[in-house]
């Protein structure tokens, strides 16, 4: 673009989507992209060679092996294009380059996918498209439930946490709420434990931070109604998958929905089916019948998907003109994973 330096900027993870919404905005932002299949990691981090920033995502390995190889490289920035940074060793990176993020893009994406799991799992609809399209019309184990009156236990009531308390509130369930910042005076918020035990179904909502590492396990299922229904749009290793898998042979979880899963990174956005699943622990999860689990696409809709790569290219923009830097993430708390 006319007045503007050209940045040169390597693109990590990259998959066909996020192409088309990159490539339709780079010249208005004076940004030039060499894309990258490859996660960012130690080892593939020397191939942001010549770029002044790099792009990189929820998988990506951003630890201080890979932050001190970009610097040797020549990399000055490095913009997340996701809101969550548990995977960015942010200690690392202090006085050493700053790192951005989409701190909001639409909470409605993640909220609304969160509902699609919800209602899937309690009126059985994947089982009933399969059933219909063998010409099976039978009703058998199909029952569900009403969703209307029971109560939803949102943990973490931030952007997605109040979008989807919105919509469920539309469909007339009763919400609690845990958040230890409580800011919104019109939510019933009650401790934690509270929480478990009076909900039907819980929704996770808040960061993986090392408070929240595993904030379902054993121990939190043991206080849960029985046939609770848990929901994680969040991160993955907010859930002991082993404490849960556990908790559906026993009857205590009556359905989970899960778009995240504590050892993702291996396998989600990835094409396994022509091999052998090698974690036993996913591929049980994904076997049991009440359980549904997505790759981590709850944000995957158009309108997210444009504001991502606005947001992302705008953030690098702006570190190079040096304007403030409103999305650098400053570490309140120990991010652990
Ligand atoms: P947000 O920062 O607006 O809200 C997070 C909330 O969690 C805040 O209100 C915060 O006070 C609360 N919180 C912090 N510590 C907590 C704790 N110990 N217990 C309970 N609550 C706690 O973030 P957001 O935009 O609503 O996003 C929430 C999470 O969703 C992100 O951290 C990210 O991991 C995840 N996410 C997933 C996808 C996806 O595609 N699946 C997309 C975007 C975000």
């Amino acid at each position: 673009m006319e007045g503007y330096c050209m940045i040169k900027v390597a693109f990590f993870d990259t998959k066909p989507y996020d192409k088309i919404y990159f490539d339709s905005l780079k010249e208005e932002y004076g940004i030039e992209i060499e894309y990258f299949e490859s996660k960012l990691s130690p080892r593939t981090a020397v191939m942001a060679k010549g770029a002044k920033a790099v792009i990189a995502f929820v998988n990506d390995e951003v630890g201080k092996e890979t932050i001190s190889v970009l610097k040797e490289n020549g990399v000055e920035i490095i913009a997340m294009r996701c809101a969550g940074y548990n995977n960015v060793d942010l200690a690392a990176a202090k006085d050493v380059m700053p790192v951005v993020r989409v701190p909001e893009y639409s909470p409605h994406a993640v909220a609304e996918h969160a509902l699609a799991l919800l209602l899937t799992l309690v009126r059985k609809t994947h089982k009933a498209y399969i059933r219909t399209r063998d010409f099976n019309f039978s009703l058998n184990g199909f029952v569900g439930f009403d969703l209307h009156g029971k109560t939803l236990g949102v943990i973490g009531t931030g952007k997605i946490g109040m979008a989807f308390i919105e919509i469920c509130r539309g469909i007339g369930m009763n919400v609690i709420a845990y958040d230890p910042y409580p800011s919104q005076g019109f939510l019933e918020y009650v401790p934690l434990e509270e929480l478990f035990a009076r909900s039907d179904v819980i929704s996770l909502h808040c960061p993986l931070t090392s408070e929240t590492y595993h904030i379902i396990n054993n121990y939190s299922l043991k206080m849960m109604k029985d046939k609770v229904f848990i929901l994680n749009t969040s991160r993955g290793a907010l859930i002991d998958s082993e404490a849960l898998i556990d908790g559906i042979k026993s009857g205590k979880v009556g359905g989970a929905g899960l778009d995240v899963y504590e050892e993702e990174s291996e396998f989600f956005y990835e094409d396994f089916s022509e091999s052998i699943l090698k974690d036993d622990v996913l591929s049980r999860l994904i076997m049991m019948p009440n359980v549904l689990i997505t790759s981590h696409q709850a944000f995957l809709t158009h309108e997210a998907l444009k504001r991502i790569a606005e947001i992302t290219l705008g953030n690098i923009r702006d570190y190079f003109d040096g304007q403030p830097l409103d999305n650098e993430i400053v570490a309140k708390k120990k991010i652990i994973i």
